[in-house]
């Protein structure tokens, strides 16, 4: 497919209108004006089938999150300043599905976005250590706000970091030897650490998405975490896990990703999937931090958990664990792994599967010896696949990685679509 003329001058409104920072997906965008479950339709009934969208985990206007959410603002959406049940029921539900300290003790904190989830646990990390020193892996992500960019390094080159930002290498289960990955990231870690003392004022926070989304997903080994975490508590930093990609089921096995690793985080959060699609984020934090921070001031989010989004979150959270979407993820899950495991025979140029539930990395490399990144061939396969009306992305340093990562309500027949397309689109630019 190409670009019409009536296509190129759409195109142009929108950037005349929104600007350059905003990017568009596919060489031919995408227009889309409604969706329902796992597919979106264009304004002439096309249907596309979406394999990316994991903030609609539940799928595209789910009738049970639609109908909680038209009858709460009928009702009353007003802030956290008034005493509501179901807000202190919601923050009970969540705190229960953590694992240790965090589930017995913690308290739950709400925001609209992730970015402010993690703008505030970063707040509460410099206000419990006094120090401002942030490690994170070489290409996270972790939001947009002005302190979350600059712990960003993902955003650009030039995009500005904060003096105290310090970067790792990702656990690379591609490229480096399995067992060695938890102890070189914890000695990494260490040695971050170690210059943030002698140049900066320390360590406030390791912070990390479990599944290492932006640096190229890797999801295996899962014994990566815990050294580092022991390492970050022995220097008096908190460790901070972003749920925000990992949370909420996506894994299949774990209701969260830091759960794989065995590891207490001191604030977890949260985002995208919470309410599936309404704005609603936040954090879960060891009591006694936050008890220090909110002795000295005051949070107040406007939006963040009001009445409306806690009654979408309530009925998100709910439907993940009644309909057993997570056993879903890890059954259909595993039927896309083994089909991508078997394109990879087919194609010399997929040099490594991940995935774990419904989340999965192809890496694209110009030979599989040399494991050289090749980001046109990805480029172009995404392209191919949304010809094929196929909704996926590429992620990485090199952007050569595959990236896909559909609703938890998935089906084996949509799986299958799926399979059938990644294969059409390999073969298209085999050569
Ligand atoms: N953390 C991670 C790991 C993310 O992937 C994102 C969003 N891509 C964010 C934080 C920021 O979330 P939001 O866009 O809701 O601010």
């Amino acid at each position: 497919a190409h670009l019409t003329d009536e296509d190129a001058a759409h195109v142009a409104r929108r950037q005349r209108l929104l600007g350059p920072a905003y990017r568009l997906f596919y060489k031919t965008p995408v227009e889309i004006s409604r969706a329902k479950g796992v597919f979106l339709y264009d304004k002439h009934g096309n249907e596309y089938l979406d394999a990316y969208n994991n903030v609609v985990s539940l799928g595209h206007a789910h009738p049970r999150v639609v109908a909680a959410i038209q009858k709460q603002l009928e009702v009353l959406c007003t802030h956290t300043r008034y005493m509501q049940d179901p807000l202190l029921d919601y923050a009970e539900t969540l705190i229960n599905t953590f694992g240790g300290e965090l589930g017995r003790t913690g308290c739950a904190m709400f925001t609209c976005t992730g970015s402010e989830a993690n703008d505030l646990a970063l707040r509460i990390a410099r206000y419990h250590t006094r120090r401002t020193g942030v490690i994170v892996t070489a290409e996270a992500y972790h939001g947009n706000s002005g302190a979350v960019a600059a712990i960003s390094p993902s955003l650009g080159k030039k995009s500005a970091l904060h003096p105290c930002l310090r970067m790792i290498a990702p656990p690379d289960s591609y490229r480096l030897p399995l067992a060695e990955i938890g102890r070189r990231m914890a000695e990494d870690v260490a040695r971050q650490i170690a210059d943030l003392e002698r140049h900066g004022d320390g360590l406030a926070a390791f912070i990390a998405d479990s599944v290492f989304s932006s640096d190229g997903l890797y999801v295996d080994p899962t014994d990566v975490l815990a050294p580092v975490a022991e390492v970050v508590r022995k220097a008096g930093g908190l460790f901070i896990a972003d749920e925000v990609q990992s949370g909420f089921g996506r894994t299949g096995t774990h209701l969260w990703g830091h759960a794989r690793h065995k590891v207490d985080p001191d604030i977890v959060t949260l985002g995208k999937p919470m309410g599936n699609g309404y704005p609603v984020a936040g954090l879960v934090v060891r009591p006694e931090l936050v008890a220090e921070f909110g002795a000295s001031m005051r949070y107040f989010n406007t939006f963040g958990g009001n009445s409306v989004a806690i009654a979408a979150a309530q009925a998100v959270l709910d439907t993940v664990l009644e309909d057993n979407l997570m056993d879903n993820a890890t059954r259909v899950g595993g039927e896309i792994l083994d089909g991508l495991r078997t394109l990879q025979n087919k194609y010399d140029f997929i040099g490594d599967v991940r995935g774990a539930g419904l989340y999965f990395a192809v890496e694209l490399v110009k030979d599989r010896d040399r494991k050289v990144p090749d980001m046109d061939r990805a480029l172009a396969a995404v392209n191919a696949l949304r010809d094929q009306r196929i909704l996926i992305s590429a992620t990485g340093a090199d952007a050569h990685i595959l990236k896909i990562r559909p609703p938890l309500v998935f089906t084996s027949a949509n799986a299958a679509r799926l399979l059938e397309g990644v294969d059409n689109a390999l073969r298209a630019v085999q050569t």
